[in-house]
C-alpha cells in the first residue's frame, strides 16, 4: 500500500512578504528608538533571550542567537500579541501595533492574506466580516460624496473594536500553528539584520545593558577556536573583504584574516554572531581592544539610493 502521508497538505514554507518586511521594520524602529530600547525592547528582548537563546552559542547558527531572540520579540509584537486585551505587562497597547482604525484595517487585510498563505483556520463568519469591512470602506473611500472622508473614518472607527476581536479570534484559534511557522520569520529577519553590520554593532552595544541568559561565561570568554559555519557565515556577509579597509582576502590568499569582536570582550562585548566581523591582520592588530566605529556592509549603490 502506498503511504498517503506525503499527500497531506503541509503549511506553506513561503514567507508572507508583507509580514516579513513589517517584522524587519519593527526590529529596526524598535532598537533605534531610545524610548523603546529603554523600555519595551529592553524587557521584550530580555525575555526572548531567556526563552529562545541557546547558551551554547557556538553550536548553532543564527537560529538560536541574539538576532533570533530579537526577531522573536518583533514577531510577538506584530503577529501574536492580542489587541483587544492589550496584554502587555504594563497594560498599555503596543506601540508597534497599528494604532489608527485605518491602519488596523490594512493590518487585518494583510493578516487574512497571511493566514491563507499558511493555511490557518479562519471561520466563515470571521472571513466574511473582514471582507465586508474591507469592501464597504473602499466604497466609502471612493465615493464622490462631499462628506466621504467623514463617513469613511467614522465607519472605520465604528468597526475597529469588532475588527480587533476578529483578528484576535484567528490568533487564538491558530496559536500552535502561529508558533510553528514563527521559525520561518525569525530566521528570515535574523538574516536580514545580520547583513547590516552597522545595525549589528548597534545591537551589540544594546545587549551589554540587557545581559546574557544561561551560562554567561560562554558568551563572554574568548573561545579557543571558532566553528567553521561561523567563519563561513561571516565570509558571506563581508563578501571576502576586510570589514574595515576592504582588502579582498578572497582574491589574495596571502592575507591572513581574524574574527574580530566589534565591541571588544574587554568592553562587555559577546561571542554571538551579532558582535563579530572579519578583519585583515593589519586592521586587527591596529584595532586591538579599541572600540571602532563599524563600517557599513550595505553596498554603496544601495545606501546612496536610500539617502
Ligand atoms: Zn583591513
Amino acid at each position: 500500500m502506498k503511504n498517503n502521508d506525503n499527500l497531506a497538505i503541509k503549511p506553506s514554507q513561503n514567507l508572507h512578504v508583507g509580514t516579513a518586511l513589517k517584522i524587519f521594520e519593527i526590529t529596526i524602529a524598535a532598537i533605534q528608538d531610545p524610548q523603546e530600547s529603554g523600555t519595551s525592547v529592553y524587557y521584550g528582548l530580555k525575555h526572548a533571550l531567556n526563552v529562545v537563546c541557546d547558551p551554547d552559542v557556538f553550536s548553532k547558527t543564527t537560529r538560536k542567537g541574539i538576532l533570533y531572540a530579537l526577531s522573536h520579540f518583533a514577531y510577538n509584537e506584530h503577529v501574536l500579541r492580542e489587541d483587544s486585551l492589550y496584554s502587555a505587562e504594563d497594560g498599555s497597547p503596543s506601540r508597534f501595533h497599528p494604532s489608527t482604525p485605518e491602519h488596523f484595517l490594512w493590518y487585518a487585510e494583510d493578516f487574512l492574506e497571511f493566514s491563507d498563505l499558511h493555511q490557518l483556520v479562519v471561520s466563515k463568519s470571521c472571513r466574511a466580516y473582514i471582507n465586508e469591512v474591507s469592501e464597504k470602506s473602499s466604497e466609502k473611500y471612493e465615493s464622490e460624496d462631499d462628506y466621504w472622508e467623514h463617513e469613511y473614518y467614522d465607519y472605520l472607527r465604528y468597526e475597529n473594536r469588532r475588527l480587533r476581536i476578529a483578528i484576535d479570534q484567528i490568533r487564538k484559534e491558530n496559536k500552535i500553528q502561529l508558533e510553528e511557522i514563527s521559525d520561518l520569520y525569525l530566521r528570515s529577519n535574523s538574516e536580514r539584520v545580520f547583513n547590516d553590520r552597522e545595525l549589528c554593532s548597534w545591537i551589540s552595544s544594546l545587549i551589554i545593558e540587557i545581559g546574557f541568559p544561561g551560562e554567561t561565561r560562554k558568551w563572554i570568554d574568548r573561545p579557543k577556536s571558532w566553528p567553521t559555519w561561523l567563519k563561513r557565515t561571516l565570509d558571506l556577509r563581508e563578501k571576502g573583504k576586510c570589514a574595515n579597509c576592504g582588502v579582498d582576502y578572497f582574491s589574495d590568499i596571502s592575507i591572513t584574516t581574524h574574527i574580530d569582536h566589534i565591541v571588544p570582550l574587554s568592553k562587555g562585548g559577546c561571542n554571538d554572531l551579532v558582535n563579530l566581523q572579519i578583519l585583515c591582520e593589519t586592521c586587527n592588530t591596529k584595532k586591538g581592544a579599541y572600540l571602532w566605529k563599524v563600517k557599513s556592509s550595505i553596498p554603496k549603490y544601495i545606501s546612496e539610493r536610500l539617502k
